[in-house]
């Protein structure tokens, strides 16, 4: 199987997902994310020649075209097991954080927000590197660092459309500070990358906290919110928004717009996300082979058993899984300091809660080897157990997902533009 060998194939072959790195790696004076608007994806511009050196530092970084993932003793303790549909793991909990208030407007059960208080509060980093809704342009979501209580409970709420987490990954290291990543599986694999690019991320990079991901929809589909709830302005009217909130404030909550004058144009979850208007998604994120946040420290995930809400609920549940001793020591620590109400769960119920992400990764090397056979190159996937997950199904299963991914790719979908 072929790899992209630059940046812009990377763009072009449909495998970016807009998470920023490479604007850090490379300087935003030569790469800058923009917009690819419509549908509104984030992706580099290039804005001046990019050295050989330059290019091989983002290929070796990008979670887009790079993944490496395996269990390693060294990182993970001699505790730790190995699940072919969700990596490796110490521990499993389910739950949600303590604080009622946390739990309520979160977008689970508050589990990263009550983390993320508690990892700075209690002094074992200086600072959280993660995202919250641009404050002058709420639709749009922007990387955000908190120092404070009051910044993590800013950045509280799930954003579903594009963010770049990663666009100051660098300035952060240069900060020479312990530090914290709370962002989405694949950010967390680009974090995980710059281990071996930058000796500096394994000194301050202290943790590392995703929740499972199962795609997120360009800036049109918030648009077309606005639309059929008669939004003053309709899809144009981003100018009149005071808030632009997905989900949280309830479990899942309503999506919620906001216009200046204060009324509420709200959408269940079920709709938006599940509704006839539907959820494009990236090619990208059809290939994706850690949609749980196997790199990481502590991965969270929603606790709805099928994968899906079927009620309202006052404030939700998360499942956690440990993955590293570092991250079964912070769950500890947080369950020791009242931070978290959780109990002991078992990986067996990832398969229950997040029987999607299983579906997933079973299917990846059919969805590869569909992607390849049709010409176009693949991400470079290394130890990250899609054989194992392969043989959890039958072959039949294998075919559809090629099948499929063959189908889409005749229609284009994995053709795409830099910003
Ligand atoms: C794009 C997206 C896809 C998701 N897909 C799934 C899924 O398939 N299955 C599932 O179980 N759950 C999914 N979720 C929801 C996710 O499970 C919950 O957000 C998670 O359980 C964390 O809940 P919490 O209450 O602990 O989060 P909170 O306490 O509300 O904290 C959320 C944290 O995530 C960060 N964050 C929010 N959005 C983004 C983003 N777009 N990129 C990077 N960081 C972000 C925030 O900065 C904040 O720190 C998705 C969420 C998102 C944003
Ligand atoms: S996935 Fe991230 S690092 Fe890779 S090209 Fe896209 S924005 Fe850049
Ligand atoms: S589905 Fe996978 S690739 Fe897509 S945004 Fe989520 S973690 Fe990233």
């Amino acid at each position: 199987m072929n790899h992209p060998t630059s940046l812009q194939e990377i763009v072009e072959n449909g495998l970016c997902l807009g998470c920023g790195l490479c604007q850090s790696v490379a300087g935003p004076e030569r790469v800058v994310m923009g917009w690819v608007d419509p549908p509104g994806y984030l992706r580099p511009r290039i804005l001046a020649p990019l050295d050989q050196g330059t290019q091989d530092a983002i290929l070796a970084t990008c979670p887009g075209v790079r993944l490496d993932e395996p269990l390693d003793p060294a990182r993970h303790g001699p505790e730790a097991k190995e699940d072919a549909a969700f990596g490796p793991w110490i521990r499993a909990w389910k739950g949600h954080a303590a604080d009622p208030e946390i739990n309520h407007m979160a977008s689970s059960g508050g589990a990263l927000t009550a983390l993320g208080i508690f990892l700075l509060e209690s002094g074992k980093v200086d600072f959280i590197c993660h995202v919250s809704a641009d404050p002058e342009a709420p639709m749009r979501t922007v990387s955000h660092v908190s120092t404070t209580r009051e910044d993590v409970l800013r950045a509280a709420g799930s954003r579903y459309g594009p963010a770049a987490p990663l666009d100051r990954f660098v300035e952060m290291l240069d900060r020479g500070r312990p530090f914290a990543v709370i962002g989405k599986p694949c950010d967390i694999s680009g974090v995980h990358n710059m281990r071996q690019h930058d000796p500096r991320v394994n000194e301050l990079v202290k943790y590392t906290l995703a929740f499972s991901c199962g795609t997120f929809a360009p800036l049109d589909t918030s648009r077309a919110l606005l639309e059929r709830k008669g939004f003053p302005g309709g899809a144009a009217g981003e100018e009149n928004l005071s808030l632009f909130r997905y989900r949280g404030y309830g479990c899942p909550g309503p999506t919620r717009a906001m216009d200046k004058q204060g009324n509420i144009y709200d959408e269940t979850y079920q709709e938006f996300c599940y509704g006839p208007a539907g959820w494009p998604h990236q090619f990208r994120c059809k290939l994706c082979a850690d949609p749980t946040g196997e790199a990481t420290d502590l991965s969270v995930a929603d606790a709805w058993e099928g994968g899906g809400p079927t009620e309202e609920e006052w404030g939700g549940e998360n499942m956690f899984i440990s993955r590293t001793p570092r991250g079964d020591a912070l769950m500890q620590e947080a369950i020791a300091a009242g931070v978290l109400d959780v109990a002991p769960d078992d990986m067996a119920t990832m398969y229950r809660v997040q029987p999607h992400q299983a579906v997933k990764k079973q299917g990846m090397n059919a969805r590869l080897a569909a992607t390849a056979e049709s010409g176009y190159p693949v991400p470079d996937f290394r130890n990250m157990r899609l054989d194992a997950a392969q043989a959890q199904r039958d072959e039949s299963f294998y075919d559809q997902n090629f099948e499929g991914t063959r189908v889409r790719i005749t229609r284009g979908v994995n053709r795409e533009r830099l910003a």
